[in-house]
Protein backbone atom coordinates (compact mmCIF):
# COMPACT_ATOMS: atom_id res chain seq x y z
CA UNK A 1 0.00 0.00 0.00
CA UNK A 2 1.15 3.23 -0.84
CA UNK A 3 1.19 6.31 1.79
CA UNK A 4 0.53 9.77 0.92
CA UNK A 5 0.93 11.67 3.67
CA UNK A 6 3.14 10.85 6.90
CA UNK A 7 2.79 12.73 9.99
CA UNK A 8 5.88 13.10 12.61
CA UNK A 9 5.38 14.36 15.71
CA UNK A 10 8.47 14.49 18.28
CA UNK A 11 7.44 13.89 21.84
CA UNK A 12 9.29 14.68 25.00
CA UNK A 13 6.86 14.34 27.89
CA UNK A 14 3.75 15.45 25.94
CA UNK A 15 1.32 13.21 28.09
CA UNK A 16 -2.10 15.49 28.24
CA UNK A 17 -1.32 16.32 24.72
CA UNK A 18 -1.22 12.79 22.58
CA UNK A 19 -4.77 12.12 22.86
CA UNK A 20 -5.37 15.89 21.61
CA UNK A 21 -2.68 15.58 19.33
CA UNK A 22 -4.09 12.38 17.62
CA UNK A 23 -7.56 13.17 17.81
CA UNK A 24 -6.74 16.54 15.66
CA UNK A 25 -4.29 14.96 13.24
CA UNK A 26 -7.15 12.33 12.63
CA UNK A 27 -9.55 14.32 11.71
CA UNK A 28 -7.58 16.41 9.19
CA UNK A 29 -6.15 13.56 7.57
CA UNK A 30 -9.48 11.63 7.30
CA UNK A 31 -11.03 14.80 5.66
CA UNK A 32 -8.08 14.27 2.59
CA UNK A 33 -9.63 10.93 1.65
CA UNK A 34 -5.92 9.58 1.33
CA UNK A 35 -3.88 7.53 3.15
CA UNK A 36 -1.69 8.27 5.82
CA UNK A 37 0.43 7.67 8.95
CA UNK A 38 1.19 9.16 11.95
CA UNK A 39 4.83 8.70 13.42
CA UNK A 40 5.32 8.78 17.22
CA UNK A 41 8.85 9.41 18.28
CA UNK A 42 9.29 9.30 22.02
CA UNK A 43 12.18 11.50 22.48
CA UNK A 44 12.88 9.25 26.29
CA UNK A 45 9.69 11.02 28.19
CA UNK A 46 10.11 10.75 31.76
CA UNK A 47 6.39 10.67 32.24
CA UNK A 48 4.45 8.14 30.94
CA UNK A 49 4.10 9.44 26.85
CA UNK A 50 5.48 5.99 26.11
CA UNK A 51 2.96 3.92 27.32
CA UNK A 52 0.21 6.17 25.93
CA UNK A 53 1.92 6.16 22.37
CA UNK A 54 2.01 2.30 22.87
CA UNK A 55 -1.78 2.31 23.71
CA UNK A 56 -2.61 4.56 20.55
CA UNK A 57 -0.76 2.19 18.49
CA UNK A 58 -2.51 -0.52 19.43
CA UNK A 59 -5.65 0.88 18.65
CA UNK A 60 -5.07 2.60 15.41
CA UNK A 61 -2.51 0.49 13.15
CA UNK A 62 -1.98 3.91 11.43
CA UNK A 63 0.32 5.25 14.32
CA UNK A 64 3.45 3.78 14.38
CA UNK A 65 5.66 4.53 17.56
CA UNK A 66 9.40 5.06 17.69
CA UNK A 67 10.91 4.65 20.87
CA UNK A 68 14.07 6.08 21.51
CA UNK A 69 16.67 4.56 24.39
CA UNK A 70 16.88 7.72 25.98
CA UNK A 71 16.32 11.84 25.07
CA UNK A 72 18.26 12.65 22.56
CA UNK A 73 16.62 16.19 21.33
CA UNK A 74 13.93 17.48 19.37
CA UNK A 75 15.95 17.67 15.93
CA UNK A 76 17.47 13.92 16.56
CA UNK A 77 13.37 12.78 17.04
CA UNK A 78 12.69 14.38 13.75
CA UNK A 79 15.42 13.04 11.87
CA UNK A 80 14.00 9.32 13.01
CA UNK A 81 10.56 10.38 11.93
CA UNK A 82 11.67 11.26 8.25
CA UNK A 83 14.04 7.84 8.47
CA UNK A 84 10.80 5.80 8.98
CA UNK A 85 8.69 7.49 6.89
CA UNK A 86 7.21 5.82 4.19
CA UNK A 87 4.82 8.65 2.95
CA UNK A 88 4.79 10.59 -0.57
CA UNK A 89 4.52 13.74 1.52
CA UNK A 90 6.19 14.08 4.65
CA UNK A 91 4.74 16.59 7.34
CA UNK A 92 6.46 17.66 10.53
CA UNK A 93 4.69 18.96 13.59
CA UNK A 94 4.79 20.22 17.03
CA UNK A 95 3.04 17.58 19.63
CA UNK A 96 1.94 20.73 21.77
CA UNK A 97 -0.35 21.89 19.27
CA UNK A 98 1.18 24.95 18.60
CA UNK A 99 1.44 23.93 15.31
CA UNK A 100 -2.67 23.78 14.24
CA UNK A 101 -2.86 20.35 12.36
CA UNK A 102 -5.73 22.20 10.47
CA UNK A 103 -3.13 23.99 8.59
CA UNK A 104 -1.49 20.63 7.06
CA UNK A 105 -4.63 20.72 4.31
CA UNK A 106 -2.84 24.50 3.28
CA UNK A 107 0.52 22.60 3.20
CA UNK A 108 -1.12 20.07 0.85
CA UNK A 109 -2.93 22.47 -1.28
CA UNK A 110 0.71 23.63 -2.25
CA UNK A 111 2.17 20.75 -2.87
CA UNK A 112 -0.52 19.36 -4.83
CA UNK A 113 0.56 22.69 -6.85
CA UNK A 114 4.17 21.74 -7.25
CA UNK A 115 6.02 22.99 -4.71
CA UNK A 116 8.65 20.23 -3.08
CA UNK A 117 8.82 22.04 0.40
CA UNK A 118 6.39 23.91 1.74
CA UNK A 119 7.26 25.58 5.37
CA UNK A 120 5.16 27.11 8.04
CA UNK A 121 5.93 30.70 8.17
CA UNK A 122 4.39 32.01 12.35
CA UNK A 123 2.62 35.31 11.12
CA UNK A 124 1.53 35.61 14.88
CA UNK A 125 2.80 33.65 17.75
CA UNK A 126 0.26 32.76 20.92
CA UNK A 127 0.93 32.67 24.97
CA UNK A 128 4.67 32.63 24.78
CA UNK A 129 6.80 34.93 27.25
CA UNK A 130 8.56 38.08 25.73
CA UNK A 131 11.84 36.78 26.56
CA UNK A 132 11.02 33.80 24.19
CA UNK A 133 9.89 36.15 21.74
CA UNK A 134 12.70 38.23 21.86
CA UNK A 135 15.51 35.75 21.36
CA UNK A 136 14.05 33.60 18.92
CA UNK A 137 13.50 37.02 16.49
CA UNK A 138 16.87 37.47 17.06
CA UNK A 139 18.15 33.83 16.55
CA UNK A 140 16.13 34.15 13.24
CA UNK A 141 17.76 37.45 12.50
CA UNK A 142 21.13 36.50 13.52
CA UNK A 143 21.17 33.18 11.77
CA UNK A 144 20.28 34.89 8.46
CA UNK A 145 22.71 37.23 8.44
CA UNK A 146 25.60 35.24 8.87
CA UNK A 147 25.16 32.04 7.63
CA UNK A 148 25.55 31.11 4.04
CA UNK A 149 21.88 29.47 3.19
CA UNK A 150 19.06 31.61 3.64
CA UNK A 151 17.13 29.96 5.79
CA UNK A 152 13.50 31.94 5.81
CA UNK A 153 13.15 34.07 8.96
CA UNK A 154 10.29 33.46 11.53
CA UNK A 155 9.88 29.93 10.47
CA UNK A 156 10.24 26.75 12.66
CA UNK A 157 9.81 22.81 11.89
CA UNK A 158 6.40 22.66 10.77
CA UNK A 159 6.58 21.96 7.32
CA UNK A 160 5.83 19.72 4.27
CA UNK A 161 8.64 17.96 2.48
CA UNK A 162 8.25 15.85 -0.96
CA UNK A 163 9.25 12.63 -0.53
CA UNK A 164 12.30 13.39 -3.45
CA UNK A 165 13.32 16.22 -0.69
CA UNK A 166 13.16 13.32 2.25
CA UNK A 167 15.57 10.91 0.61
CA UNK A 168 18.11 13.77 0.39
CA UNK A 169 18.08 14.91 3.57
CA UNK A 170 18.17 10.89 5.09
CA UNK A 171 21.35 11.09 3.38
CA UNK A 172 22.72 13.58 5.43
CA UNK A 173 24.23 11.64 8.52
CA UNK A 174 25.56 15.09 10.26
CA UNK A 175 25.54 14.62 14.00
CA UNK A 176 24.70 18.14 15.40
CA UNK A 177 22.04 18.98 12.88
CA UNK A 178 19.82 21.67 12.06
CA UNK A 179 16.93 20.51 9.78
CA UNK A 180 15.81 23.84 8.99
CA UNK A 181 19.13 24.50 7.86
CA UNK A 182 19.73 21.55 6.02
CA UNK A 183 15.95 21.85 4.56
CA UNK A 184 17.40 25.34 2.59
CA UNK A 185 20.75 23.95 1.89
CA UNK A 186 18.92 21.28 -0.28
CA UNK A 187 17.05 23.69 -2.79
CA UNK A 188 14.11 21.93 -4.46
CA UNK A 189 11.00 24.22 -5.22
CA UNK A 190 10.33 26.03 -1.67
CA UNK A 191 7.33 28.28 -0.89
CA UNK A 192 5.72 29.70 2.76
CA UNK A 193 2.42 29.60 3.84
CA UNK A 194 1.23 31.84 6.67
CA UNK A 195 -0.11 30.98 9.72
CA UNK A 196 -0.92 31.74 13.67
CA UNK A 197 1.02 29.86 16.01
CA UNK A 198 -1.05 28.60 18.77
CA UNK A 199 -0.37 28.33 23.11
CA UNK A 200 0.70 25.47 24.11
CA UNK A 201 -2.64 22.70 24.66
CA UNK A 202 -0.99 21.48 27.75
CA UNK A 203 2.94 21.26 29.57
CA UNK A 204 5.32 23.62 29.34
CA UNK A 205 7.98 24.23 26.90
CA UNK A 206 10.75 21.57 26.21
CA UNK A 207 13.22 24.42 24.99
CA UNK A 208 14.30 25.86 27.90
CA UNK A 209 17.40 28.22 26.99
CA UNK A 210 20.57 26.11 27.13
CA UNK A 211 18.65 24.24 24.71
CA UNK A 212 17.95 27.21 22.40
CA UNK A 213 21.78 28.07 22.72
CA UNK A 214 22.39 24.75 21.90
CA UNK A 215 20.33 25.04 18.52
CA UNK A 216 21.87 28.46 17.97
CA UNK A 217 25.26 26.97 17.89
CA UNK A 218 24.42 24.35 15.88
CA UNK A 219 23.21 26.43 13.44
CA UNK A 220 26.03 29.15 13.19
CA UNK A 221 28.54 26.09 12.81
CA UNK A 222 26.68 23.89 10.58
CA UNK A 223 26.27 26.69 8.16
CA UNK A 224 28.77 29.14 8.58
CA UNK A 225 32.62 29.65 8.99
CA UNK A 226 31.48 33.49 10.20
CA UNK A 227 33.15 32.61 13.85
CA UNK A 228 36.66 31.82 12.61
CA UNK A 229 36.77 34.25 9.86
CA UNK A 230 36.32 36.72 13.03
CA UNK A 231 39.53 35.88 14.65
CA UNK A 232 41.29 36.66 11.35
CA UNK A 233 40.11 40.11 11.04
CA UNK A 234 40.51 41.00 14.61
CA UNK A 235 44.21 39.54 14.59
CA UNK A 236 44.65 41.68 10.97
CA UNK A 237 42.36 44.68 12.55
CA UNK A 238 45.07 44.93 15.72
CA UNK A 239 48.56 44.12 13.96
CA UNK A 240 47.22 47.44 12.27
CA UNK A 241 46.84 49.34 15.19
CA UNK A 242 50.28 48.10 16.33
CA UNK A 243 52.24 48.95 13.65
CA UNK A 244 50.95 52.06 13.76
CA UNK A 245 51.31 52.38 17.25
CA UNK A 246 54.97 50.83 17.76
CA UNK A 247 56.67 54.32 15.63
CA UNK A 248 54.36 56.89 17.72
CA UNK A 249 55.35 55.23 21.14
CA UNK A 250 58.99 55.22 20.15
CA UNK A 251 59.07 58.76 18.80
CA UNK A 252 56.92 59.83 21.72
CA UNK A 253 59.13 58.44 24.18
CA UNK A 254 62.20 60.11 22.42
CA UNK A 255 60.59 63.49 22.31
CA UNK A 256 59.25 63.56 26.01
CA UNK A 257 55.81 63.18 25.44
CA UNK A 258 54.78 61.55 29.03
CA UNK A 259 52.14 59.12 28.17
CA UNK A 260 51.62 54.76 28.00
CA UNK A 261 53.31 54.82 31.50
CA UNK A 262 53.37 52.43 33.76
CA UNK A 263 51.85 48.59 34.55
CA UNK A 264 47.96 49.50 34.15
CA UNK A 265 48.14 49.92 30.52
CA UNK A 266 50.33 47.44 29.85
CA UNK A 267 47.87 44.72 31.97
CA UNK A 268 44.99 46.27 30.02
CA UNK A 269 46.24 45.52 26.65
CA UNK A 270 47.54 41.86 27.83
CA UNK A 271 44.03 41.01 29.24
CA UNK A 272 42.25 42.28 26.75
CA UNK A 273 44.36 40.09 24.13
CA UNK A 274 44.55 37.36 26.45
CA UNK A 275 40.67 37.33 26.28
CA UNK A 276 40.23 37.84 22.97
CA UNK A 277 42.72 34.51 22.02
CA UNK A 278 40.92 32.73 24.85
CA UNK A 279 37.61 33.34 22.78
CA UNK A 280 39.24 32.43 19.63
CA UNK A 281 40.76 29.24 21.26
CA UNK A 282 37.24 28.67 22.21
CA UNK A 283 35.11 29.06 18.55
CA UNK A 284 38.18 26.53 17.24
CA UNK A 285 36.95 24.33 20.29
CA UNK A 286 33.67 24.39 19.29
CA UNK A 287 34.20 23.08 15.48
CA UNK A 288 36.71 20.91 16.70
CA UNK A 289 34.23 19.03 18.96
CA UNK A 290 32.35 18.79 16.03
CA UNK A 291 34.97 17.22 14.20
CA UNK A 292 35.49 14.58 16.41
CA UNK A 293 31.87 13.88 17.22
CA UNK A 294 31.37 13.64 13.19
CA UNK A 295 34.94 11.06 13.34
CA UNK A 296 33.46 8.87 16.09
CA UNK A 297 30.56 8.16 13.36
CA UNK A 298 28.35 7.18 16.36
CA UNK A 299 24.55 6.27 15.39
CA UNK A 300 22.20 9.41 15.67
CA UNK A 301 20.12 7.96 17.97
CA UNK A 302 19.14 4.72 19.60
CA UNK A 303 15.98 3.20 19.03
CA UNK A 304 14.47 0.69 22.16
CA UNK A 305 11.35 0.10 20.11
CA UNK A 306 10.28 0.66 16.15
CA UNK A 307 8.28 -0.70 13.78
CA UNK A 308 10.28 -2.70 10.51
CA UNK A 309 11.73 0.32 8.25
CA UNK A 310 10.56 0.01 4.73
N1 LIG B 1 10.87 17.80 22.02
C1 LIG B 1 11.58 16.61 21.88
N2 LIG B 1 12.75 16.44 22.55
C2 LIG B 1 13.28 17.42 23.35
C3 LIG B 1 12.56 18.64 23.46
C4 LIG B 1 11.37 18.81 22.78
O1 LIG B 1 11.15 15.70 21.16
O2 LIG B 1 14.35 17.20 23.93
C5 LIG B 1 9.59 17.96 21.30
C6 LIG B 1 8.41 18.41 22.15
O3 LIG B 1 7.77 17.30 22.74
C7 LIG B 1 7.54 19.12 21.14
C8 LIG B 1 8.55 19.72 20.17
O4 LIG B 1 9.75 19.00 20.36
O5 LIG B 1 6.71 18.23 20.41
C9 LIG B 1 8.76 21.20 20.38
O6 LIG B 1 9.13 21.43 21.72
P1 LIG B 1 8.52 22.63 22.59
O7 LIG B 1 7.07 22.79 22.29
O8 LIG B 1 8.86 22.39 24.01
O9 LIG B 1 9.35 23.87 22.04
P2 LIG B 1 8.82 25.37 21.84
O10 LIG B 1 7.57 25.28 21.06
O11 LIG B 1 8.60 25.90 23.22
O12 LIG B 1 9.93 26.05 21.11
MG1 LIG C 1 5.96 24.18 21.57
Amino acid sequence: MTITYSIIAPIYNEYDNLPELYRRVKEVMDSTGETWELILVDDGSSDHSTSRIRELAAQDPTVRPIIFARNFGHQIAVTAGLDYSRGQAVVIIDADLQDPPEVILELAKKWKEGYEVVYAVRAERQGESWFKLLTAALFYRLIFRITDVKIPLDTGDFRLIDRQVVDVMNSMREKHRFLRGMGAWVGFKQIGVEYKREARFAGETKYPFNKMLKLALNAITGFSYFPLQVATYFGFISAGVAIIAIPLVVYGRLTGFDAFHGQATTLIAVLFFGGVQLISLGILGEYIGRIYDEVKGRPLYIVREAPKKE
